[in-house]
């Protein structure tokens, strides 16, 4: 297992869900952080609560990771911050839901894209030359939704698929270098997911017409469940946890179905 005691962990969107979470664990673990959100207010919380678990410092970055000088900034300073950087997260995701033939302007979602895939090219583009200093650690975040076909969500299943491929492919140019990991949650409730999603008793419902579909086909977990999938990448030294979508679906069915 790798210590992380005095590591330095720059983790985007950490200003809510799953990367709020994660900076918390990181944060009992002794990290550093550098926490990249667009809501400053809400940043200085989690830093303050990182702080109080056990981080030694938790660097406040205001950025958009969909516009390539922000993602720029958000490593330069965290490196002239703290010296080094050991992990990337790379968590920051929006999503958009709805059937594909109702949107009126396909070009609306290209936020979707820009956030989820373009963000992360980005931050990972930025951040290889220190991470090869340090021999450090990606975590890239994508969804099963990538492997599973599920109504509603074709852009985000589409931006999440190619997060997978890019990293797959950077294993294999610098996976020598520097450890790659892309996690696929599944469906988890935080802020991207409520009001959209609900949640009930274990169970999720979009409304009445598509719950029977969505829900013969998406997993649902608890936000632990990503958190411990991402901690174990930066912690444990998992190289890939992505698995091929029948062995998921297999554990999936296990965890929701009596
Ligand atoms: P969330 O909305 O609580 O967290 C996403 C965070 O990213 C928010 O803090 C948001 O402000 C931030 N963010 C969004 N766009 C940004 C931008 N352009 N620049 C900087 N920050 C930005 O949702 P979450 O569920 O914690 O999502 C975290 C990651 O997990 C996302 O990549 C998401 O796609 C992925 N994911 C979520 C689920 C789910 O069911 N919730 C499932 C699979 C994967």
């Amino acid at each position: 297992a790798e210590d992380v005691a005095g590591k330095v962990v720059l983790i985007t969107g950490a200003s809510s869900g799953i990367g709020e979470h994660l900076a918390y664990e990181y944060a009992k673990r002794g990290a550093y952080l550098a926490l990249v959100a667009r809501r400053d207010h809400r940043l200085r919380d989690v830093a303050d609560v990182a702080e109080i678990l056990g981080s030694p410092y938790a660097l406040l970055i205001h950025a958009d990771v969909s516009n390539l000088e922000d993602c720029k900034r958000c490593v330069d300073t965290t490196v002239s911050h703290f010296g080094r950087l050991d992990h990337l997260v790379n968590n920051a995701g929006i999503t958009s839901i709805n059937l594909f033939e109702e949107y009126e302007d396909p070009r609306n979602i290209a936020s979707v894209m820009d956030t989820d895939f373009w963000g992360t090219v980005y931050c990972t583009y930025f951040a290889i030359p220190y991470l090869k200093q340090t021999r450090g650690k990606i975590i890239g975040i994508a969804s099963s939704a990538a492997w599973l076909p599920t109504p509603r969500l074709s852009f985000y299943s589409a931006s999440k698929a190619a997060v997978i491929s890019f990293y797959e492919t950077l294993r294999v140019e610098i996976g020598s270098e520097i450890g790659i990991t892309v996690v696929t949650p599944g469906l988890i409730e935080s802020e991207m997911t409520k009001g959209k999603f609900m949640f009930e008793d274990g169970k999720m419902y979009i409304d009445q017409e598509l719950r029977d579909a969505v829900i013969s086909v998406m997993p649902i977990e608890p936000v632990g469940g990503a958190v411990e999938a991402m901690l174990r990448a930066g912690c444990r030294g998992d190289e890939y946890v992505t698995e091929p979508p029948w062995l998921r679906m297999s554990f999936y069915w296990k965890m929701f179905l009596p």
